[in-house]
């Protein structure tokens, strides 16, 4: 891991934020990857902001009331 080190923007695991914990991932510069030493998360730039853009939905559906089902499946 001589390559590895603090991503520049720090972003912090999807995967481990959906479990309500907050944990920063760490840069792979060969692979231009992102990973995570607690959950064994990998990505790249691109799959961690999808990524995130789905934890910030789940959050923000959390508070809505869904009540017409017809209309969220479309
Ligand atoms: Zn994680």
């Amino acid at each position: 891991m001589a390559q590895s080190g603090k991503g520049k923007l720090n972003y912090r695991c999807p995967l481990c934020f959906m479990r309500d914990i907050d944990m920063d991932m760490f840069y792979d510069r060969d692979k231009k990857e992102y990973y995570c030493l607690r959950c064994q998360y990998t990505g790249d730039e691109a799959d961690v902001l999808a990524k995130n853009e789905m934890v910030r939905m789940k959050y923000r559906r959390m508070y809505d009331r869904i009540t017409d089902f017809e209309e969220e499946a479309k």
